[in-house]
This record gives C-alpha cells, sequence and structure tokens, in this order.
C-alpha cells in the first residue's frame, strides 16, 4: 500500500524510494533529423539495452519538413519499443518536450536532443542516480567551450537575474539533458501553462535534484543552432516573465524616482525663477526630458503589454499541441488533442 492509496489528495511522501524503478522512456524531440535517426539509435540503443530496464523511446516529430516522419515510421514498425508522434506543425523544441512528457509511460522519463550532443552514455549515469532516489538528474555542462563567449556570458548573467528576480534558482548549466522520475514527470504534466520555460519548470518542482556533468560535443559540423540570438533573447524574456512579475513592479518604482527627481527639479525653477527672473532658455531640456519619458512610458507600456499577452494567450485555454499522428503510443492526459488529420 502506497501513500498515495491512504489519500489520493497527497502524494507520495517518499515517492523515490517506494516508487518502482522498472522502466525508462526517452523522449527525444526533433526537427528535419531524418539523417541522424540513424546515428542517434546506434548508440542510444546499446545503452538502454545495458540499463537492465524496459525502455521504449518516444520521439516528437516537431513539424519536420524532410523525411523523418517516414523514417518514424519505418522504426516503429521495426521495433514498436520505438514510439513516436508528430506534432502538426512546428511548436517549438518546449513544447515538444512537453508534448512527449505526456505520453511517456516509463517510472523514469530521460529528455534528450537528437543530434547526439547529449551523448547517451550518460544515461547510464542517470539511471544508477535515480535509483538512488533523486527525482531530477540532469546534464551539466562540464565545458562550454563549443559556444560563443557572448552565449556563455549571456548565459551567465540570465541564471543572476532570474533567481534574483524569481526566487527560483536555476540548475546551473544544466541543458535539457536530463531524467525524471515519475513524480516529478507527473508534477511537469500538471502545469498547463502555454508559455513554457522548461528549465525553469523543471527547477520549480523542487524535488531531489543534482547535476552530473558531461562533455558536450560541438554541433555537427556546419550545422547552425537553430537557436538564434533574437529566438534566444526571446526565450529569455518568456522565462522571466513567466516566472516573475519584477519587470510589471519596475515601471511603479521608476515612475516614483522620476516623480521625485521632477519634483525637486521643479522646486529648483520655481526658486531660481523667483530669484533671477524668467530667462526662457532650456528648451533643449525641455524637448530632452520630454522625449526621455515618453521613451519610458513606452517601454512600461511594452512591458504590460508582454504580460498582458501571456495572460491572453492563457486564458485562450488553446490546447497546448495538436498531434497529427501516434505511432505506437496514446495519452490519456488533457490538454493533447487526439489525431486531428489522418
Ligand atoms: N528541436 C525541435 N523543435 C525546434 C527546434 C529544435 O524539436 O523548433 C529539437 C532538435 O531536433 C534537437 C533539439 O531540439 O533534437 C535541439 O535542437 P538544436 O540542436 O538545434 O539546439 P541546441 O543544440 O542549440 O540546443
Ligand atoms: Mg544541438
Amino acid at each position: 500500500m502506497t501513500a498515495s492509496q491512504v489519500s489520493p489528495a497527497m502524494p507520495p511522501l517518499s515517492g523515490s524510494v517506494a516508487a518502482p524503478h522498472r522502466s525508462v522512456t526517452v523522449v527525444i524531440p526533433v526537427l528535419n533529423e531524418a539523417t541522424g535517426l540513424d546515428p542517434l539509435l546506434a548508440r542510444l540503443l546499446p545503452v538502454l539495452n545495458g540499463l537492465g530496464v524496459d525502455w521504449s523511446i518516444i520521439f516528437v516529430d516537431d513539424g519536420s519538413t524532410d523525411g523523418t516522419l517516414a523514417k518514424l515510421r519505418q522504426l516503429n514498425d521495426a521495433d514498436p519499443r520505438i514510439g513516436a508522434i508528430a506534432l502538426s506543425r512546428n511548436f517549438g523544441k518546449e513544447i515538444a518536450v512537453a508534448a512527449g512528457l505526456r505520453y511517456a509511460t516509463g517510472d523514469g522519463v530521460v529528455i534528450m536532443d537528437s543530434d547526439l550532443q547529449h551523448p547517451p552514455e550518460t544515461i547510464a549515469t542517470f539511471v544508477e542516480k535515480w535509483r538512488e532516489g533523486h527525482d531530477v538528474i540532469y546534464g551539466e555542462r562540464a565545458d562550454r567551450s563549443a559556444d560563443s563567449a557572448w552565449r556563455r556570458g549571456g548565459a551567465r548573467i540570465f541564471y543572476r537575474v532570474f533567481h534574483v528576480l524569481s526566487g527560483t534558482e536555476l540548475q546551473q548549466n544544466s541543458c535539457d539533458f536530463r531524467l525524471l522520475s515519475r513524480r516529478a514527470v507527473d508534477a511537469i504534466n500538471r502545469i498547463g501553462e502555454r508559455v513554457r520555460y522548461n528549465n525553469g519548470l523543471f527547477a520549480w518542482i523542487g524535488y531531489p535534484a543534482i547535476g552530473i556533468p558531461f562533455e558536450m560535443p560541438p554541433r555537427p559540423s556546419g550545422e547552425a543552432s537553430r537557436w538564434l540570438p533574437l529566438k534566444l533573447a526571446r526565450l529569455a524574456f518568456d522565462g522571466l516573465a513567466s516566472f516573475s512579475t519584477v519587470p510589471l513592479r519596475l515601471s511603479s518604482v521608476t515612475g516614483v524616482i522620476v516623480s521625485l527627481i521632477a519634483f525637486v527639479y521643479m522646486i529648483w525653477i520655481i526658486t531660481k525663477t523667483l530669484m533671477f527672473g524668467d530667462t526662457v532658455r532650456g528648451y533643449p531640456t525641455l524637448l530632452v526630458a520630454v522625449l526621455f519619458f515618453s521613451g519610458v512610458q513606452l517601454i512600461f507600456l511594452g512591458v504590460i503589454g508582454e504580460y498582458l499577452g501571456r495572460v491572453y494567450e492563457e486564458v485562450k485555454a488553446r490546447p497546448l499541441f495538436l498531434v497529427r499522428e501516434e505511432l505506437g503510443v496514446s495519452t490519456t492526459l488533457p490538454n493533447s488533442s487526439k489525431t486531428v488529420a489522418p
């Protein structure tokens, strides 16, 4: 008898100890990786076979336009343990991962990239730590030299700002390569947010977590990251905005400071005019002040707009993703629309 049977409303008290460790599902988002799947499986399958647990793989085809889906059908025909879902279009990696987690049935779920930047051999260590009772085992990038300097510096600043603004401490240098226990996956699946920042969510659920350093090989030659700077900045703001309302509060703080300065300046002008008379100067000052503060106002209107947009996204309550095809997998969880188009 488990704790959850005693009281259905209460989560198991020591799920990681009592919970079974019998099966592992690997969730892999793929976008146009038709040629990358064979090399990936050539390294992944021996690792999975050596784990001593049942395993399954769920590929999430995130709207690929090459032969990825056809390849996935072949793989599923050859081995039913290799399942896949195809999303109706490109939803982005974060949502593709969320979709995979809804379909994953294993006692533990591994999330990894398809381009072999997440070495499959590390999964054996993940499983070891999982058996020791950790809920979230994340890959920690030992060496980030594969990334450009601006990206590393940007990440460092972002982690710090994120912690200060949201109170949630992100797992340093962590990437999406990780193993989640069943209760961690269930927790993530209960989060219905549409604008998702997975890294923040994994830290936010708060179950015992541990980082495992691994060497991240450079991305396959000739292939640029799909995370262009602008998209990365977008992700950073999405992350901040879904974990913190401090940017909203900044406008009030700025308003108070600016009003105070304006008040002091007003006293100064009045005193000066009374003492020396009105000399009709200061036109440039006036212009600069007007332009500056209209700029500030527009910026904060924009920030408010960003949050309003998020509220709008959430209240529309659209499904998080739509599934075009299920290959050997199914889910009963909400927020996913089952097979929409043939
Ligand atoms: N990916 C995806 N949807 C996207 C972009 C990427 O499913 O819109 C997948 C991609 O197939 C890969 C993983 O996400 O498995 C990471 O992508 P990539 O290697 O381009 O990113 P990076 O290594 O820079 O994180
Ligand atoms: Mg990559």
